[in-house]
């Protein structure tokens, strides 16, 4: 792969702006520069661009590099970005697994970007050598999914492994559930695949969707491309400082996620027990894919007790489906008893 081939003209010869904190990143004592006011410390003063105490921080935890990590708003930013970078409008596409996470193909659509979809197999299993079929001369992104939303299942490592290899452009691992599967994340291969980029979110484990903060790691120079190209202070403050006073607490999001996984484990096996239920797909992730009898019918009923689950019924290969975030124990409870007293008949 040559990576200077593959991302676009335009960016590759881009001038990205350069910004007061760009141009001087030491201490002093008086800051001029910005046209900043002076009055209202800490929040007069624009963030740091590179988040660095920040990626030093996530670095320790997630043993890569900071230059192999860059930190957008969501992953949604990331995944915007990469279409961006690397896809031409019009001419160029990706290609998704299907179903999956619905931001590709929205990212996609807004860039003009193409997409193709490959359905997964049976028990929503990934078949790389269908994936590696639909690649074309202006496939510059494959987008992958694992754990997979909405089925809740890890992809095949070998099978993502085999992806990485043999495809020419950027293949995208999206982990925003990895915590929930531990053991299974790409991270530790980054080094191995040069196009391999590892998407994760605060949004899921971490319980800060609110604060808007996703990570990419990838190599420094797929990174580079990112940093080039995003909004120079694309992270604010108030996300920085938050997500520091968290990875403080990694011990709480352990004890959440022990927590999570344990009423998975307890819901699924209720979820069995009843007669509305055709089939609770094993889940890597922190929801669970359920096949239903009369699945608008039960989401119905659901929003009347003011329980709102996820209609996936329309989703390829979810027929019938609905899709459940695992709660508290007590919204579980909740949940349970509502579905017991849906009467169907
Ligand atoms: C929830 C989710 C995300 C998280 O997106 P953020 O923009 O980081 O909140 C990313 N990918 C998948 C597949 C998700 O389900």
């Amino acid at each position: 792969m040559n990576l200077q081939n593959l991302v676009r003209k335009n960016i590759a010869s881009l001038v990205p702006y350069s910004s007061a904190r760009d141009e001087f990143t030491g201490e002093a004592q008086v800051f001029l520069d910005a046209n900043e006011n002076p009055f209202n410390e800490p929040y007069n003063r624009y963030p740091d661009p590179l988040q660095r105490k920040l990626k030093q921080k996530i670095a320790e935890i997630k043993n890569v590099t900071p230059d192999k990590i860059f930190l957008g708003n969501g992953s949604d930013e990331p995944i915007d970005l990469l279409i961006r970078a690397f896809c031409e409008p019009e001419t160029d596409n990706i290609v998704t697994i299907d179903p999956s996470y619905g931001m590709y193909q929205v990212a996609a659509n807004i860039n003009d970007v193409s997409i193709r979809k490959v359905p997964l197999s049976a028990n929503f299993t990934l078949d790389p050598m269908t994936v590696l079929h639909a690649v074309d001369l202006h496939t510059k992104l494959i987008f992958l999914c694992s754990p997979n939303n909405p089925s809740g299942n890890n992809l095949s490592r070998s099978a993502m492994h085999h992806i990485a290899r043999h495809f020419k452009g950027i293949v995208v691992v999206d982990e925003a559930y990895i915590d929930f599967s531990p053991g299974n994340s790409l991270l530790p291969d980054l080094d191995r695949h040069k196009n391999l980029v590892v998407l994760q979110t605060f949004s899921k484990a971490w319980g800060m969707a609110g604060i808007r903060l996703g990570m990419a790691f990838a190599s420094p120079e797929i990174i580079g491309i990112l940093n080039k190209i995003k909004y120079p202070y694309n992270l604010n403050i108030l996300t920085q400082e938050k997500a520091l006073e968290m990875l403080e607490n990694k011990g709480q999001v352990e004890n959440w996620v022990a927590t999570l996984i344990n009423e998975r484990n307890r819901i699924s096996a209720e979820l069995e027990k009843l007669d509305q239920v055709k089939t609770v797909y094993p889940s890597d992730a922190n929801f669970l894919l359920v096949s239903v009898e009369n699945a608008g019918l039960i989401y119905n009923k659901l929003v009347e007790k003011g329980i709102i689950v996820r209609d996936r019924s329309k989703v390829n290969l979810c027929a019938g489906c609905l899709r459940i975030t695992i709660g508290s124990p007590e919204e579980n409870n909740l949940l349970l008893e509502a579905l017991k007293n849906i009467n169907l008949a």
